[in-house]
């Protein structure tokens, strides 16, 4: 399990030594399209035993056209709804400046989980900066020196419960073990289990000129609760809050960032990894595919991608009020669909025109289906008694003469579900039969469209 750790701060406070000391060389997104996505880095950060991502939001000398203030501020509202922490940044050489205070205002509004670092600390120098900064308010503050190393050991101290935390959070989320689904209940993926507190989170995602910006500004549109501070600022945040025919969402707005790129032969290579970012921060992946050229690269690599990084996947096609053979370009779609995507395997295709709104209802609720089953939760004694008929159904092949046998399984995991299979000599089993039961699950507990974890664990 892991978080997300925002490094916020005024420019200078050493957000980016930090940042690189905690990435090293890890870093999973790099952005070299200056002024564009630049503004945000992340990386995949180590403290210790602890793996987290973490985002940095240095990088304002290219400002220009805002006043830095104002960008900044815009940053870091957009890092902290990024991340499950922030890690708020000093000088303790220079005490608590008016910027930095500026900046603990944002965080105190935002109420975001805040964690104080005094960075800097590495002489005595600034003990008197330290005092100062237990008067922000916000805790405790954490000596550290980015440049030396110090400090890391008690920054690790600190993150660690938290990680705890956190990660008991997700157990919470995810449904008990011990519950038993009704039938009706399994049946209907339905049911007090997959009740949701937190907004579902929706990134749409696809080639330049699929309609991204046309969806979303409909989908917005259709929002009649959407009001208070944030409204003014949606179309520039990373994501945007809505209330959709009645569901509470995030949507994650790739084209709007896309949009700011002024360099147009950038364009497809930023939106490739805007949607990468999108995709890590999603649940839901809304892949938005334009009737006129389907199944492009680009869309094949951001599909796949959803996949492996287990998100529920819906495929939209939009402009179908171009389509003059809607029942032959369907059939087609289907098929081209199942041909170049078969990790996708029974993923929903939804017809769409985000110009005239058809079919945004079905597209709404694909969303939420999907959701529902990549939260899907199926009880140990029904997929023990699935797997006796498959295993009678096709038995697992005797390599040399000794059979494999699969003994039991559980599912250990939700978003996506994951199952681990107790067997002899798992190594020895065929691609074929692994696909055969994850078809098969995906079948018979009605999974589509979700990704599924099948792994084998040895026991002779
Ligand atoms: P950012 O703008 O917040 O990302 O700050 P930088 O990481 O670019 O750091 C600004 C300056 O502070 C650079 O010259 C760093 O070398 C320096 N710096 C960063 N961390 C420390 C530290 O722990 N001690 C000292 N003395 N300097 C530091
Ligand atoms: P983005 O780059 O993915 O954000 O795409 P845009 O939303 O900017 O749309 C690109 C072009 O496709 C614009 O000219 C839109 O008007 C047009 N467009 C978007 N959705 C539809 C649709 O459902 N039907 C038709 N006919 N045109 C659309």
């Amino acid at each position: 399990m892991s978080f997300t750790l925002a490094l916020v701060g005024r420019p200078n406070v050493g957000k980016s030594t930090l940042f690189n000391r905690l990435v090293g060389k890890r870093l999973a997104l790099v952005d070299d399209q200056p002024g564009v996505t630049r503004d945000l880095r992340e990386g995949e950060a180590r403290l210790g035993d602890l793996r987290f991502t973490v985002i940095d939001t240095a990088g304002l000398e290219e400002a220009t056209d805002e006043s830095l203030q104002g960008r900044m501020r815009r940053l870091t509202e957009r890092a902290v709804e990024m991340a499950d922490i922030c890690l708020f940044m000093l000088d303790a050489r220079q005490g608590v400046t008016p910027a930095d205070e500026v900046f603990a205002e944002i965080l105190r509004k935002k109420s975001a989980h805040v964690l104080l670092a005094a960075n800097k600390s590495e002489s005595n120098a600034s003990d008197a900066g330290v005092l100062e900064a237990y008067a922000l308010g916000l805790g405790d503050p954490i000596r550290i020196s980015a440049e030396h190393g110090e400090g890391m050991a008690d920054l690790h101290a600190v993150l660690m419960p938290l990680a705890d935390a956190f990660e008991a959070r997700a157990l919470e989320q995810a449904p008990a073990t011990d519950i038993e689904l009704t039938e009706e209940e399994a049946a209907e993926g339905e049911g007090p289990l997959f009740s949701r507190s937190k907004p579902l989170q929706v990134a749409v995602v696809g080639r330049p000129n699929a309609g991204k910006s046309t969806l979303i500004n409909r989908i917005l549109g259709e929002d009649r609760l959407l009001t208070g501070p944030e409204a003014g600022i949606t179309r520039d945040a990373i994501s945007l809050p809505v209330e959709w025919k009645g569901t509470p969402m995030r949507i994650f707005d790739t084209a709007g960032m896309r949009k700011k790129a002024k360099v147009q032969e950038k364009l497809e290579k930023l939106s490739v990894s805007d949607g990468l970012r999108a995709v890590k921060f999603a649940e839901v992946v809304v892949v938005l595919l334009d009737v006129e050229i389907p199944f492009e690269q680009q869309d094949l690599r951001i599909a796949d991608l959803a996949e492996r990084e287990g998100r529920a996947v819906v495929v939209a096609v939009n402009k179908w009020d171009l389509e003059d053979e809607k029942q032959e370009k369907l059939a087609e779609l289907k098929e081209e669909f199942n041909r170049l995507l078969p990790q996708l395997k029974g993923a929903p295709l939804i017809t769409v025109s985000a110009k005239t709104g058809r079919g945004l209802d079905r597209l709404h609720d694909a969303i939420v289906r999907a959701h529902e089953v990549w939260n899907r939760r199926v009880p140990t004694a029904r997929l023990n008694q699935w797997l006796t008929g498959m295993l009678e159904a096709h038995p697992p092949p005797a390599p040399g003469g000794r059979r494999i046998k699969l003994r039991y399984m559980t599912q250990v995991k939700t978003r996506p579900p994951g199952f681990v299979v107790m067997a002899s000599f798992p190594e020895k089993l065929p691609e074929s039969y692994k696909r055969y039961l994850v078809n098969g699950l995906r079948e018979d507990f009605d999974m589509p469209g979700t990704p599924i974890r099948l792994t084998f664990r040895s026991q002779s």
